[in-house]
């Protein structure tokens, strides 16, 4: 994420701000020193930072956890809505992601308890010290942990109460089905708190259920296609139709071939069958802008690409569609056998949602 200032790295992973983050914080302080004096601002400013420490501590719940499991956090950065630690994966294990997901309330609660605690031993010496500003600053610290565990605790996507909810449905249910139910009810309590958003005058709420209900759709639509992907094998789903152009076609021949077929993606091979680079319609067009039909093609292909072997799955391609248009399948001898494109993904996730008992076989059926 860009914009923001490295704090520090704690157990293996960088904290960092976000430049909101520290406009936010001048903001609370300005508007407080307005209203009482630069004492006031050090003590409202204090008061964010202090509960800030506290959700980069619930962060560290998730991110500890989550090591336990395999799953690392390179970073956790602090936005002014709260902070965000990117996990590099999710967990295999239903009870593993509930773990993960209920650490961070469960930190809050901790730290409420503490606070408690010494807001209890202070409670004391209180007669002697009434006056005491700071006094009232460790049961206000107290509740907020309370409110923000409560709050996380909510059962719908992105809160951490999405997760537990999943997690512990998807032990009975399969992972699918578990995220369908969930983002169902974490979507209609978006739409509960709209309502109450809207008929109660608060704008702010119906921003936060619109935030809700996308994020709810976005995670059921990011777990099925993962959850479909990760059962189809790279031989069964890629395009093997798939005209290629030889490493010493023109640029002329290059355009033909682009007009006669719909692919956007080409791959470029040696004579031995060999993938030696890809060439994509834009490369085409730039080729062409150069003036000489005759010029070979080639040095207008990208050398550096992405391959996959037929054996892996789908999902092992979608994180290099990220960067790429296509993907191209080749044997150990590094021979191209076909192409993963976006479409071919598509084309997968159609089927799978036309018949879900679908078995993508055609490695199977050729063998
Ligand atoms: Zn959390």
């Amino acid at each position: 994420m860009g914009w923001s200032i490295t704090i520090g790295r704690f157990f293996g992973t960088y904290v960092r701000i976000h430049i909101t983050f520290l406009i936010f914080l001048a903001w609370i302080g300005f508007s407080a020193y307005q209203r009482g004096g630069i004492e006031a601002a050090k003590q409202s400013v204090a008061f964010i930072v202090a509960i800030f420490t506290c959700v980069v501590l619930h962060e560290f719940g998730h991110i500890l956890t989550a090591r336990r499991y395999g799953v690392h956090s390179t970073q956790v950065t602090l936005l002014p809505i709260g902070g965000v630690a990117d996990l590099d994966k999710m967990p295999q294990k239903p009870y593993q992601e509930l773990l993960i997901a209920i650490a961070g309330p469960l930190v809050n609660i901790v730290i409420a308890a503490i606070l408690l605690v010494v807001a209890g031993a202070v409670e004391g010496k209180t007669l002697q010290h009434i006056e005491d500003p700071s006094l009232g600053l460790v049961e206000k610290l107290a509740a907020t942990n309370v409110f923000l565990a409560l709050f996380n605790m909510v059962p719908a996507f992105p809160m951490d109460g999405g997760r537990v909810l999943r997690a512990a449905l998807a032990m009975w249910l399969g992972q699918e089905k578990a995220t369908r139910i969930a983002a169902q009810i974490g979507q209609a309590f978006a739409l509960a708190l709209g309502f109450f958003g809207l008929f109660y005058g608060y704008p702010l709420l119906l921003f936060i259920a619109l935030f809700v209900y996308f994020a709810a759709a976005g995670e059921a639509q990011t777990s099925f296609v993962q959850q479909a992907t990760h059962e189809v094998k790279v031989a069964d789903a890629m395009e093997t139709r798939v005209v290629s152009i030889s490493r010493g076609a023109t640029i002329g021949e290059a355009v033909d071939i682009l007009l006669a077929t719909s692919q956007e993606s080409f791959p470029v091979v040696n004579a031995s069958g060999g993938l030696i680079g890809l060439l994509f319609r834009d490369d085409i067009v730039e080729a062409v802008r150069g003036g000489d039909n005759n010029a070979p093609v080639a040095p207008f292909s990208h050398r550096e690409i992405a391959t996959i072997s037929p054996d892996q799955t789908l999902d092992a391609a979608l994180s290099l569609l990220a960067k790429a248009p296509a993907v191209g399948v080749v044997d150990a001898d590094g021979r191209l056998l076909g192409l993963v494109t976006r479409q071919s993904v598509a084309e997968v996730m159609l089927i799978k949602a036309a018949r879900p008992d679908w078995r993508f076989s055609r490695g199977g059926r050729a063998a």
